[in-house]
Protein backbone atom coordinates (compact mmCIF):
# COMPACT_ATOMS: atom_id res chain seq x y z
CA UNK A 1 0.00 0.00 0.00
CA UNK A 2 1.62 3.27 -0.72
CA UNK A 3 1.78 6.64 0.96
CA UNK A 4 -1.68 8.39 0.21
CA UNK A 5 -0.98 11.31 -1.99
CA UNK A 6 -2.17 14.57 -1.45
CA UNK A 7 -2.10 18.19 -3.23
CA UNK A 8 -2.61 21.15 -1.24
CA UNK A 9 -3.05 24.25 -3.12
CA UNK A 10 -2.40 27.03 -0.66
CA UNK A 11 -0.59 30.63 -1.53
CA UNK A 12 -0.08 30.87 2.31
CA UNK A 13 3.04 29.52 3.14
CA UNK A 14 3.09 29.58 6.39
CA UNK A 15 -0.40 27.45 6.73
CA UNK A 16 1.01 25.45 4.47
CA UNK A 17 4.09 24.44 6.44
CA UNK A 18 1.95 23.58 9.06
CA UNK A 19 -0.52 21.24 7.15
CA UNK A 20 2.44 19.71 5.14
CA UNK A 21 3.86 18.82 8.65
CA UNK A 22 0.86 17.51 10.39
CA UNK A 23 -0.30 15.52 7.17
CA UNK A 24 3.25 14.32 6.97
CA UNK A 25 3.41 13.25 10.20
CA UNK A 26 0.29 10.66 9.57
CA UNK A 27 2.16 9.17 6.58
CA UNK A 28 0.89 11.20 3.67
CA UNK A 29 2.94 12.14 0.57
CA UNK A 30 2.41 16.12 0.18
CA UNK A 31 2.87 17.84 -2.58
CA UNK A 32 2.44 21.75 -2.15
CA UNK A 33 1.32 23.98 -5.22
CA UNK A 34 0.73 28.05 -4.39
CA UNK A 35 -1.39 28.42 -7.64
CA UNK A 36 -4.60 27.12 -8.66
CA UNK A 37 -3.64 27.38 -12.73
CA UNK A 38 -1.25 24.35 -11.35
CA UNK A 39 -3.23 22.45 -10.19
CA UNK A 40 -5.24 20.51 -12.94
CA UNK A 41 -2.01 19.58 -14.60
CA UNK A 42 -0.29 18.43 -11.85
CA UNK A 43 -3.37 16.31 -11.30
CA UNK A 44 -3.38 14.66 -14.90
CA UNK A 45 0.50 14.12 -14.85
CA UNK A 46 0.33 11.90 -11.43
CA UNK A 47 -3.32 12.03 -9.91
CA UNK A 48 -3.97 12.34 -5.86
CA UNK A 49 -5.79 10.42 -3.70
CA UNK A 50 -7.16 13.59 -2.23
CA UNK A 51 -6.68 17.40 -3.18
CA UNK A 52 -6.93 20.35 -0.32
CA UNK A 53 -8.09 23.66 -1.70
CA UNK A 54 -7.68 26.85 -0.31
CA UNK A 55 -10.58 28.40 -2.00
CA UNK A 56 -8.81 32.13 -2.17
CA UNK A 57 -5.85 32.09 -4.25
CA UNK A 58 -3.91 34.89 -6.21
CA UNK A 59 -4.76 33.46 -9.51
CA UNK A 60 -8.09 31.88 -9.31
CA UNK A 61 -10.08 30.31 -6.85
CA UNK A 62 -10.90 26.94 -5.82
CA UNK A 63 -13.93 26.97 -6.78
CA UNK A 64 -12.89 27.15 -10.08
CA UNK A 65 -10.13 24.68 -9.53
CA UNK A 66 -12.59 22.50 -8.61
CA UNK A 67 -14.58 22.67 -11.96
CA UNK A 68 -11.38 22.34 -13.92
CA UNK A 69 -10.69 19.18 -11.55
CA UNK A 70 -13.96 18.07 -12.30
CA UNK A 71 -14.49 18.41 -16.16
CA UNK A 72 -11.57 16.68 -17.06
CA UNK A 73 -12.36 14.35 -20.00
CA UNK A 74 -10.01 11.35 -21.18
CA UNK A 75 -9.24 10.59 -17.94
CA UNK A 76 -10.98 7.80 -15.75
CA UNK A 77 -13.49 8.70 -13.33
CA UNK A 78 -11.51 8.42 -10.39
CA UNK A 79 -9.32 10.87 -12.03
CA UNK A 80 -12.25 13.40 -12.12
CA UNK A 81 -13.79 12.62 -9.09
CA UNK A 82 -10.63 13.03 -6.46
CA UNK A 83 -12.11 14.11 -3.35
CA UNK A 84 -11.91 17.76 -2.29
CA UNK A 85 -11.40 19.61 0.86
CA UNK A 86 -11.99 23.11 0.88
CA UNK A 87 -9.89 25.88 3.11
CA UNK A 88 -12.11 28.93 3.41
CA UNK A 89 -11.35 32.14 5.67
CA UNK A 90 -14.44 33.52 5.57
CA UNK A 91 -17.47 31.83 7.00
CA UNK A 92 -19.79 33.50 3.94
CA UNK A 93 -18.06 30.87 1.44
CA UNK A 94 -19.06 28.12 3.22
CA UNK A 95 -22.80 28.55 2.06
CA UNK A 96 -21.31 28.45 -1.66
CA UNK A 97 -19.08 25.54 -1.12
CA UNK A 98 -22.46 23.50 0.19
CA UNK A 99 -24.20 24.79 -2.55
CA UNK A 100 -21.58 23.57 -5.31
CA UNK A 101 -23.52 20.79 -7.25
CA UNK A 102 -19.68 19.69 -8.30
CA UNK A 103 -19.46 17.92 -4.89
CA UNK A 104 -16.63 19.34 -2.06
CA UNK A 105 -16.54 16.27 0.00
CA UNK A 106 -15.19 18.74 3.16
CA UNK A 107 -14.50 21.77 3.94
CA UNK A 108 -12.37 23.55 7.20
CA UNK A 109 -12.56 27.51 7.75
CA UNK A 110 -9.53 29.20 9.39
CA UNK A 111 -7.76 29.25 11.72
CA UNK A 112 -8.21 25.58 11.90
CA UNK A 113 -6.12 22.69 13.33
CA UNK A 114 -3.59 21.22 11.62
CA UNK A 115 -4.25 17.47 12.73
CA UNK A 116 -7.71 18.34 12.28
CA UNK A 117 -7.41 18.63 8.68
CA UNK A 118 -5.36 15.21 8.42
CA UNK A 119 -7.97 13.37 10.47
CA UNK A 120 -10.45 14.58 8.23
CA UNK A 121 -8.06 13.31 4.97
CA UNK A 122 -7.82 10.12 6.85
CA UNK A 123 -11.33 9.56 7.27
CA UNK A 124 -12.38 10.19 3.41
CA UNK A 125 -9.50 8.30 2.50
CA UNK A 126 -10.50 5.69 4.51
CA UNK A 127 -14.05 5.99 3.56
CA UNK A 128 -12.88 5.54 -0.27
CA UNK A 129 -10.99 2.64 0.21
CA UNK A 130 -13.96 0.90 2.01
CA UNK A 131 -16.14 1.67 -0.52
CA UNK A 132 -13.17 0.52 -3.74
CA UNK A 133 -13.15 -2.53 -1.57
CA UNK A 134 -16.63 -3.73 -0.48
CA UNK A 135 -17.39 -2.89 -4.16
CA UNK A 136 -15.12 -5.40 -5.42
CA UNK A 137 -16.87 -8.44 -4.09
CA UNK A 138 -20.08 -6.99 -5.02
CA UNK A 139 -22.30 -9.47 -7.51
CA UNK A 140 -22.21 -7.92 -10.69
CA UNK A 141 -24.82 -10.12 -12.08
CA UNK A 142 -27.54 -9.95 -15.28
CA UNK A 143 -29.03 -7.45 -12.96
CA UNK A 144 -26.19 -5.38 -11.42
CA UNK A 145 -23.04 -4.26 -13.04
CA UNK A 146 -21.38 -1.76 -10.53
CA UNK A 147 -17.77 -0.26 -11.61
CA UNK A 148 -16.06 1.07 -8.90
CA UNK A 149 -13.12 2.75 -10.63
CA UNK A 150 -15.61 4.57 -12.50
CA UNK A 151 -18.39 4.97 -9.64
CA UNK A 152 -20.67 3.64 -11.93
CA UNK A 153 -23.60 1.19 -11.60
CA UNK A 154 -25.43 -0.33 -14.27
CA UNK A 155 -29.15 -1.52 -13.54
CA UNK A 156 -30.23 -4.24 -16.24
CA UNK A 157 -27.44 -3.24 -18.39
CA UNK A 158 -28.55 0.44 -18.40
CA UNK A 159 -26.30 3.24 -16.52
CA UNK A 160 -28.09 4.93 -13.30
CA UNK A 161 -27.67 8.35 -13.19
CA UNK A 162 -26.77 9.29 -9.95
CA UNK A 163 -25.94 12.07 -7.60
CA UNK A 164 -23.25 11.28 -5.42
CA UNK A 165 -25.10 10.29 -1.86
CA UNK A 166 -27.18 8.05 -4.17
CA UNK A 167 -24.04 6.49 -4.95
CA UNK A 168 -22.90 5.50 -1.94
CA UNK A 169 -26.09 4.46 -1.05
CA UNK A 170 -26.80 1.98 -3.76
CA UNK A 171 -23.22 1.25 -3.43
CA UNK A 172 -23.32 0.10 -0.05
CA UNK A 173 -26.74 -1.92 -0.32
CA UNK A 174 -25.28 -3.82 -3.20
CA UNK A 175 -22.13 -4.51 -1.36
CA UNK A 176 -24.24 -7.30 0.38
CA UNK A 177 -27.39 -8.59 -1.19
CA UNK A 178 -29.85 -9.37 0.55
CA UNK A 179 -28.34 -8.04 4.20
CA UNK A 180 -30.34 -5.75 5.65
CA UNK A 181 -28.52 -2.23 6.76
CA UNK A 182 -30.07 -0.52 9.26
CA UNK A 183 -30.56 3.12 9.25
CA UNK A 184 -27.96 4.22 11.34
CA UNK A 185 -25.47 2.01 9.72
CA UNK A 186 -26.62 4.10 6.20
CA UNK A 187 -26.09 7.22 8.10
CA UNK A 188 -22.70 6.25 9.47
CA UNK A 189 -21.42 5.00 6.43
CA UNK A 190 -22.81 6.91 3.52
CA UNK A 191 -22.89 10.41 5.32
CA UNK A 192 -19.91 9.89 7.77
CA UNK A 193 -18.13 12.93 6.60
CA UNK A 194 -21.16 15.00 4.70
CA UNK A 195 -20.92 18.71 5.94
CA UNK A 196 -23.45 19.27 8.51
CA UNK A 197 -26.58 20.76 6.24
CA UNK A 198 -26.14 17.67 3.76
CA UNK A 199 -29.35 16.04 3.08
CA UNK A 200 -28.80 13.14 5.24
CA UNK A 201 -32.78 12.29 4.29
CA UNK A 202 -32.24 7.94 3.90
CA UNK A 203 -36.08 8.16 2.82
CA UNK A 204 -35.64 11.00 0.63
CA UNK A 205 -32.26 9.53 -0.99
CA UNK A 206 -34.16 5.78 -1.64
CA UNK A 207 -37.55 7.33 -2.70
CA UNK A 208 -35.31 9.23 -6.00
CA UNK A 209 -33.36 5.83 -6.25
CA UNK A 210 -36.65 3.53 -6.30
CA UNK A 211 -37.80 6.40 -9.01
CA UNK A 212 -34.44 6.13 -11.33
CA UNK A 213 -34.69 2.43 -11.02
CA UNK A 214 -38.25 2.15 -11.74
CA UNK A 215 -37.65 4.35 -14.92
CA UNK A 216 -35.58 1.70 -16.25
CA UNK A 217 -37.65 -1.91 -15.13
CA UNK A 218 -40.96 -0.16 -14.17
CA UNK A 219 -41.80 -3.45 -12.51
CA UNK A 220 -39.21 -4.53 -10.67
CA UNK A 221 -38.75 -3.34 -6.69
CA UNK A 222 -35.13 -4.30 -5.99
CA UNK A 223 -34.96 -2.00 -2.84
CA UNK A 224 -36.26 -3.45 0.01
CA UNK A 225 -37.83 -1.52 3.00
CA UNK A 226 -37.35 -3.29 6.40
CA UNK A 227 -39.82 -1.83 8.28
CA UNK A 228 -38.51 -0.43 11.83
CA UNK A 229 -34.95 -1.77 10.80
CA UNK A 230 -33.44 -0.35 7.63
CA UNK A 231 -33.11 -1.30 3.88
CA UNK A 232 -31.20 -3.97 1.79
CA UNK A 233 -31.04 -4.81 -2.11
CA UNK A 234 -33.25 -7.81 -3.52
CA UNK A 235 -30.02 -10.63 -3.21
CA1 LIG B 1 -5.43 32.14 0.43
Amino acid sequence: MHAPKILLVEDEQAIADTLIYALGSEGFSVRHLLLGREACPAHRDSPFDLIILDVGLPDTTGFEVLKALRALTGESAEVSDVPVIFLTARSEEIDRILGLELGADDYVVKPFSPREVAARARAILRRDARFRNSSNSAASNAVWRHDPESLRIAFHGQAVELTRYEYLLLALLLSAPGRVFTREQIMNRVWANAPETADRSIDTHIKTLRAKLRAIDALSEPILTHRGTGYSIAA
